[in-house]
């Protein structure tokens, strides 16, 4: 079995490799304040849960709340590169890797199907685990990150992230140099609004849902919940005005159509939950977006709110979408666990410091050193306890 010294490949907003250690180390962590943030069953039993984007980011922290936290049968879906020869796995492989032996030891379930939760190919093979090990689920999370999606007529679609209607001319990120950069982005065309929508938006969410239902897979009153972003003024002429907030008013239009199949009377349902700004493989590759976390960060720690992946999650489960609770919704019916980070004590801080930031300054404005730790440690690089100089073993299975 090949045991190797693993070292960070970084390039750009990616690692080509991951640690197995440290990815596990984390997987741990989250573990714990999952443990720690459910109050046992008074907070609303779950019985089983299928999650798709199951293995990194969001979609990861939902899937360890419902197993560890409720001890819900979960069922994961991912797309992640396994371990070949000494060459190292992806972190989400490696993140399941753990949560899968965790589970096992505390004699919970844990499973995941990997490959392309878009394909036809997948979501039949998912149906086939739940009816033969799982059955019909409480909850479904939709927290895919796709860069592309081959639909079910055989179409390929690809996602951009771009403005509409006038490029952008405002701050950027170079995250190679470390630079705070004046950039220049094209106004998308239509079609890579339309393929974006195709990619980002609802259209497969409600395929897996009509699937579920009619194979009988969804458990009376269930819920099921996608995960959107609005974020600031400084970042919306990229994010939520541009392709992407197409994609993200199409998944919440969705989420409307959704409920009304969904909804019972009774607590079953479909919402969007719109979740903060963090550093997650999907969000450092959106430009300017590491600069805007980067400063949120700073503003955030500093007023005592911040918050990662797990903490969001353990929230969300907890006080909205767990049994027994009615989800609290803005004018438009999105759970907001944004709250925190659009609060205007936040905000007005953060585009003062937006404005003043520059490559000279970055240390003082901005808390790029807590960026740069968490995008690591996405890679399971730079976590406490972990000896990165002695051989670890890369070739561990999905058991
Ligand atoms: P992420 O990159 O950490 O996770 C994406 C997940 O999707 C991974 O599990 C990956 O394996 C899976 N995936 C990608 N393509 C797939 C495919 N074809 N088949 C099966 N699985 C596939 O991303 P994230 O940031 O956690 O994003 C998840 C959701 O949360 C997205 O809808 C995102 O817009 C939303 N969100 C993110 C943020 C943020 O700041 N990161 C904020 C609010 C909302």
């Amino acid at each position: 079995m090949p045991q190797v010294v693993v070292e960070p490949r970084i390039r750009g907003f990616i690692s080509l490799t991951a640690h197995p250690e440290g990815c596990a180390a984390n997987v741990r962590e989250q573990v714990a304040v999952a443990r720690a943030g459910i109050p046992g069953h008074a907070a609303g039993h779950i019985n089983s849960a299928l999650v798709l984007g199951s293995s990194t980011g969001y979609g990861l922290a939902s899937a360890i709340v419902a197993c560890f936290g409720y001890g819900a049968k979960t069922l994961g879906v991912c797309f992640e590169k396994p371990p070949e020869g000494d060459k190292t796995a992806s972190a989400g492989w490696y993140n399941l890797a753990e949560a899968h032996r965790l589970a096992k030891e505390q004699g919970l379930t844990f499973q995941t199907i990997n490959g392309d939760a878009f394909s036809p190919e997948i979501k039949a093979e998912t149906v086939r685990a739940l009816r033969d090990q799982i059955g019909p689920v409480d909850l479904v999370i939709y927290s895919l990150a796709a860069p592309r999606r081959k639909d079910a007529q055989g179409n390929i679609w690809n996602s951009t992230l771009k403005p509409i209607g006038a490029p952008y001319h405002g701050k950027g990120f170079d995250l190679r140099n470390e630079a705070v950069t004046e950039s220049s982005i094209d106004a998308a065309t239509d079609e890579e609004i339309t393929g974006t929508i195709k990619v980002m938006g609802g259209e497969d969410w409600r395929e897996w849902i009509t699937l579920l239902r009619q194979e009988g897979l969804l458990a009376p009153s269930a819920r099921a919940v996608a995960y959107s972003y609005i974020g600031p003024e400084v970042s919306s002429a990229i994010y939520r005005r541009g392709t992407i907030g197409r994609a993200k008013e199409d998944l919440e239009r969705t989420a409307h159509e959704i409920h009304a199949l969904l909804d019972d009377g009774r607590g079953g349902g479909a919402w969007v939950s719109v979740n903060k700004g963090l550093v997650t493989q999907a969000s450092s590759a959106i430009p300017a977006v590491p600069l805007y976390i980067s400063i949120l960060y700073k503003v955030m720690k500093a007023q005592g709110s911040h918050e990662g992946t797990i903490e969001q999650m353990v929230r969300l489960f907890r006080d909205q979408i767990s049994p027994g609770h009615t989800p609290e919704v803005d004018d438009v019916g999105r759970i907001r666990l944004d709250d925190w980070e659009m609060a205007a004590p936040v905000q007005t801080v953060v585009e003062e410091l937006w404005d003043a930031t520059t490559t000279e300054n970055l240390a003082l404005t901005t808390d790029y050193a807590g960026f740069k730790t968490d995008f690591m440690r996405l890679f399971g690089f730079g976590v406490d306890g972990v000896d990165y100089s002695a051989p670890t073993e890369v070739d561990r299975p999905l058991v």
